[in-house]
């Protein structure tokens, strides 16, 4: 048989290093591209059975229409979003798998690393003891002993967090939007979580319903000082609500690993640009602020395990009828989903 030809999308080195071990019987043609999959770059998948991707890939209808006109199968997503997706639109027309979970411990443990290095002012005191400033002033800090946390997005992520927060002394409250009985996690309504959290992070998937669920309203209902942890999906954060709540001294700081227009800077060294998104450059100048570009999944283990479970999908998926990774919007309706039934989603 021949070997399956993939398209590998927005290839940086830890990728190729990581898909090489994985492939290292050669099983599968990979060509990697540096640049993103959008309309303009879509023919670079002529003659592929797959595209492989990342959160920034726009797979949008035309892209979509594109590859099923060249014959392309597969969309091999190297991570567990998929708003990147449009997946109605791709129904029966070509077929989407993900990796639904490779490390939830590295996303889980950056938010915790983002959030004590912003409370201890880590990141001010780093750069200060590199240029022999010992100083203390403007470093305190508050204990999490006894804080509230809120944790919006119960699933594999947001469960190990508030572990981890258990940890330390605090006391959890949570939302989901699907509960998980009996799971021992005190789940309240949104408005009470911001109401009452003094720390909030967010492990829900981005969808249509709560883009921008961190607005001027809801802002307005939050502690004054609340820290905000986002490394779930930019833009569950309206990203200019977010710099006026910090101007008016509402939001005390903000720990963010994604951000809403990020595929137009994440990923690539900007250092001798100047940057053209002022939100992001407002954000960037914030003392309270600290910004890492989409890095939580940046472990050796989630890296091994997203190179392995992409080519486990990509195989499973040319060999038998169904893939258990295998995504499609009908998913949710467990009555009507195809892979309760062994199938492939179309
Ligand atoms: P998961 O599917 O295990 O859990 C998601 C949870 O969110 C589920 O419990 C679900 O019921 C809940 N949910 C769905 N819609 C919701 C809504 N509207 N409001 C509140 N809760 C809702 O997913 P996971 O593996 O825990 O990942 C969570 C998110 O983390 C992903 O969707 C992805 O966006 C993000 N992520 C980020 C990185 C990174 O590197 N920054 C890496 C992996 C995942």
């Amino acid at each position: 048989m021949d070997k399956i030809k993939l398209a590998f999308f927005d290839a940086k080195d830890y990728d190729k290093n990581s898909f090489i071990k994985s492939n290292i019987n050669e099983e599968f043609e990979i060509n990697y591209y540096d640049t993103r999959l959008t309309e303009e770059t879509v023919r670079l998948a002529e003659g592929y059975d797959v595209v492989c991707v990342f959160v920034n890939d726009d797979i949008n209808r035309k892209v979509i229409d594109s590859l099923t006109k060249m014959n392309v199968k597969l969309v091999a997503l190297r991570c567990a979003g998929y708003n990147n997706v449009d997946i109605e639109y791709a129904y029966e027309k070509i077929h989407v798998v993900r990796v639904p979970a490779y490390s939830p411990y590295a996303v889980a443990e950056h938010a915790m690393a983002l959030l004590l290095t912003s409370i201890r002012r880590i990141h001010k005191a780093y750069i200060r003891t590199k240029d022999f400033n010992f100083s203390l002033s403007g470093l305190t800090g508050f204990d999490l002993h006894g804080k509230t946390v809120g944790v919006v997005g119960t699933g594999k992520i947001g469960r190990i967090f508030i572990d981890i927060c258990r940890g330390f002394g605090m006391h959890v409250i949570a939302y989901d939007k699907f509960p998980a009985e009996g799971s021992g996690i005190e789940y309240v309504s949104l408005d009470e979580l911001w109401e009452r959290s003094d720390i909030i992070s967010f492990h829900c998937p981005l969808t249509d319903e709560n883009r921008h669920m961190v607005n001027e309203d809801s802002i307005a209902k939050m502690k004054k000082g609340v820290v905000l942890i986002n490394t779930s999906r930019g833009a569950l954060i309206d990203a200019e609500a977010l710099v006026e709540g910090i101007k008016q001294r509402k939001v005390g700081a903000a720990c963010l690993d994604v951000y809403e227009e990020e595929s137009n800077v994440f990923f690539h060294d900007y250092s001798n640009h100047i940057v053209d998104d002022d939100t992001l450059a407002r954000l960037i100048s914030m003392p309270n602020v600290i910004v890492t570009s989409h890095q939580a999944f940046l472990t050796e283990e989630a890296l091994t395990n997203i190179a392995d479970t992409t080519l486990d999908n990509v195989k499973e998926f040319f060999a038998q009828e169904y893939s258990k990774n295998e995504i499609c919007y009908k998913c949710p309706d467990v009555a009507n989903c195809m892979q309760e039934h062994g199938k492939k989603c179309f």
